[in-house]
């Protein structure tokens, strides 16, 4: 199952308790549902769980069935169907439209006054024609409407309880959308999927750690290369000066680091400090390396 769905399956987990409530998620499904005109409701899904909260939904909020749902063992899309005049009517009206009359259509904001209904609504827009990424693929959450007044005042709705949606045009679709993580968080939360919204912030969390991973790793490889390059550089004096005068020819001192590098040659600068008798400072090592190269330089 996709992100998506299980996002849809948790928000149809909601009890459908207040009618005002049930009416606010179906005019949320009407507004984004494929044809809502005053000839005909037609809702299609591949969702299980939004395809058995239909029929109940409807109930709940107008007191009728659909005219048509799909057979129980239908698999793939599911189309639910109105064609009734008087059914119609009944759903027309209880959004304050005159089924009598097509007309471009508008969020009536009586119907979505309290925040029950409002988060119902959405929540009901996002059952019908939202969809949001896996979190491990990246971070979108989008609604989809074929009513461009709708995704203007969808848009203006959400800005009012605090998001900061953003729009675009799709083919025939207007979109209103969200690329910021936390945004579709408390979205989702305000929707009431709390869960998948938990399950975003995991997924974010996981990614910040395999990122900080792949940071040490890549900062460790790069220390090593700098440790080996700077050692071979090293050796390569060490053995000139061994070709040439001989590590006899060298100060004790620096006799003695010739041969500590060359029994330690990958060792870093501070391990080798360690290793000398009696151990030295970092920078004390640094510079008797340094006078090494400068004396196989000046043969
Ligand atoms: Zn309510």
């Amino acid at each position: 199952m996709s992100f998506s769905s299980d996002v849809k399956t948790e928000l149809c987990r909601d009890g459908l308790s207040r009618r005002c409530c049930a009416v606010a998620e179906a005019y949320g499904v009407l507004l984004y549902a494929n044809t809502f005109s005053p000839r005909q409701i037609r809702i299609l899904t591949e969702n299980e769980a939004f395809a058995q909260r239909l029929p109940r939904l409807f109930r709940r909020a107008f007191a009728l069935d659909f005219d048509q749902t799909p057979p129980e063992d239908r698999e793939g899309k599911k189309t639910f169907l109105i064609t009734d005049r008087d059914k119609l009517r009944t759903i027309f009206s209880a959004f304050g439209y005159d089924p009598d009359r097509a007309l471009a259509h508008h969020v009536n904001l009586a119907v979505v006054e309290s925040d029950c209904d409002r988060a119902a609504f959405l929540r009901g827009a996002f059952l019908a024609g939202g969809s949001v990424t896996d979190p491990a693929r990246g971070y979108h959450l989008e609604l989809a409407t074929g009513h461009e007044s709708v995704c203007r005042e969808t848009h203006a709705l959400l800005l009012d309880m605090g998001f900061e949606p953003k729009d675009a045009v799709r083919g025939r679709s207007w979109l209103t959308y969200f690329k910021k993580s936390d945004a579709i968080e408390d979205l989702l939360t305000t929707l009431g999927a709390s869960l998948s919204a938990m399950g975003i912030m995991e997924a974010k969390v996981e990614k910040h750690m395999a990122n900080a991973m792949n940071r040490l790793t890549n900062c460790d490889m790069a220390n090593a290369d700098k440790v080996t390059d700077a050692a071979a550089q090293q050796l390569a004096a060490i053995r000139a000066i061994e070709a040439g005068p001989g590590l006899d020819a060298l100060p004790p001192v620096l006799q003695e680091t010739a041969l500590l590098r060359i029994a330690n040659p990958s060792c870093s600068l501070s391990d080798l400090a360690q290793l000398a008798f009696p151990p030295v400072s970092k920078s004390c090592m640094n510079h008797r390396l340094r006078k090494l190269m400068e004396f196989s330089r000046s043969l």
